[in-house]
Formats: structure tokens, sequence, C-alpha cells
């Protein structure tokens, strides 16, 4: 992975992603590529596109997978996209990480993380979480801002998700077993699938992606 990492993390609504892919795509010095902030973006800033995924995303279900190629494709191309990025929330389908790799030809993708935690574990966490509207921060009943569900970090109100309901929640789990664990497979036939699990403190999980990346890198830099 010596021109920079190209990266992309799987695993459940709720394992994590989000949180660990901010921090190790600073680590790695290459964009934080999430497909569900540019859709909350999108949503925010009120576009008829905004809408149109609103109604998707509320309910739990995917985006088209033409139409989540082409923001993907579009991102990618852009100049800070060309040494590297850790994708969070893409792909999400078969037809999506075929996509993908047409995308990046003749690159292949370094390594596909799968960061595992149990369903039990994901459920409670889901139900207890809050986000800043404003800049995403994430919190939960466990761990709330310190001021009245105000963010700590940019004074924004802290709410639950619109698709933190029970029933969306279910929906997303769902479709995750059937659309995205088959990736697991898919990247774990081209050997580029590592596990790394998910169960722990945010430092914790952090130092055990930390250590897979580099192992990648060691080796991938002595063949
Ligand atoms: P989560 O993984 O918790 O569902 P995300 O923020 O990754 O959260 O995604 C939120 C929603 O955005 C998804 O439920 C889906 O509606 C939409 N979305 C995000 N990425 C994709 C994708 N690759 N394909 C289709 N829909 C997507
Ligand atoms: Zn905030």
């Amino acid at each position: 992975m010596a021109s920079g990492a190209r990266l992309v993390i799987l695993g459940k609504q709720g394992a994590g992603k989000g949180t660990q892919s901010v921090r190790l795509s600073h680590y790695l010095a290459v964009p934080h590529i999430s497909t569900g902030d540019m859709l909350r973006a999108a949503v925010k800033a009120g576009t008829e596109f905004g809408q149109l995924a609103k109604s998707y995303m509320d309910s739990g279900e995917l985006i088209p997978d033409d139409v989540i190629m082409g923001i993907v494709e579009d991102r990618l191309a852009e100049p800070d996209a060309s040494r590297g990025f850790l994708l969070d929330g893409f792909p999400r389908t078969a037809i999506q990480a075929e996509a993908l790799d047409e995308m990046i030809k003749p690159h292949l993708i370094d390594l596909a993380i799968d960061l595992d935690v149990p369903t039990e574990l994901v459920l409670k966490r889901l139900s207890s979480r809050r986000v800043c509207q404003t800049c995403g921060a994430n919190y939960s009943l466990e761990a709330p801002p310190k001021l009245n569900w105000t963010c700590d970090l940019c004074g924004g109100e802290v709410v639950q998700r619109p698709d933190d309901t029970e029933v969306a929640i279910r929906r997303r789990l769902d479709l995750y077993d059937k659309a995205t664990a088959p990736l697991i497979e898919f990247y774990s036939q081209r050997n580029l699938l590592v596990s790394v699990d998910g169960v722990g403190t945010p430092d914790e999980v952090m130092e055990r992606l930390v250590a897979v990346v580099n192992k990648a890198r060691y080796s991938r830099s002595a063949q």
C-alpha cells in the first residue's frame, strides 16, 4: 500500500464504521468517503435528490444501485482520492462491488476490513445512539453531551437519527444480511479481506485496525 491505501470498511449498522473511519482516514491521510454522510448532506441541503434519498433512508431501504454508483464514481474522480480512500458504506451490494472494481481500474482495493460486532450489541448501540444534527458527532444515552443534548464540539442539536427507529433498524440489519454480508465472501475469495473485532472501546478497536492495515502494508511492500 505504498502509494496510499485504497480501503473498504464493511460491518453492520452500529458496528462503529463511522467513528473508526474518521480516525483511520486521518491516520492514513486519505479521504473518508461515507455514502451515508454524503446522502445526509443532500437531505440537509433540501435538494430534490435529497428529498428522494430521505424517503429511502428513513425507512431503512437502500438507494438504487445506479444512483449511488454515480455519486461514488464522481467522488472518486476528485483529486484528493487519486492516492487512496477509505470507503464507508459502499459497496453495499454485489453490483456495487463489481462497479467499484471498474471505477478504480487498473488498481485494486488494498484491503476490505470487516468490522465485526454481534447483532445483540449493535441493536443496543443503535437504539441508544444520538447524533449531532450539525456536525454528525456521535453520542448515546450512556454517553450524552455535557450540556442538555447540545453538541460538545459545535453546539448543534443532538437527536436520534430518523432511521434509528425500531422498524428501520430491523430493516437495515435485514438488508445487511441479505445484500452486504455476501461481500465478505466476495473479498475473501480475492484474498483481500481481514476481520477485526469491533467490540471494545473506540481506542482498542482503532489499535486493532492500525495493526491490520500496517500488516497488509508490510506484506504488500515485501512482495
Ligand atoms: P447505516 O450503515 O447505519 O445504515 P449509513 O449512514 O451508512 O448508515 O447509511 C444510511 C442510509 O443511506 C442507508 O440506510 C441507505 O438508505 C443509504 N445508503 C448509504 N450507502 C448506500 C449504498 N452504498 N447503497 C444504497 N444505499 C445507501
Ligand atoms: Zn456537532
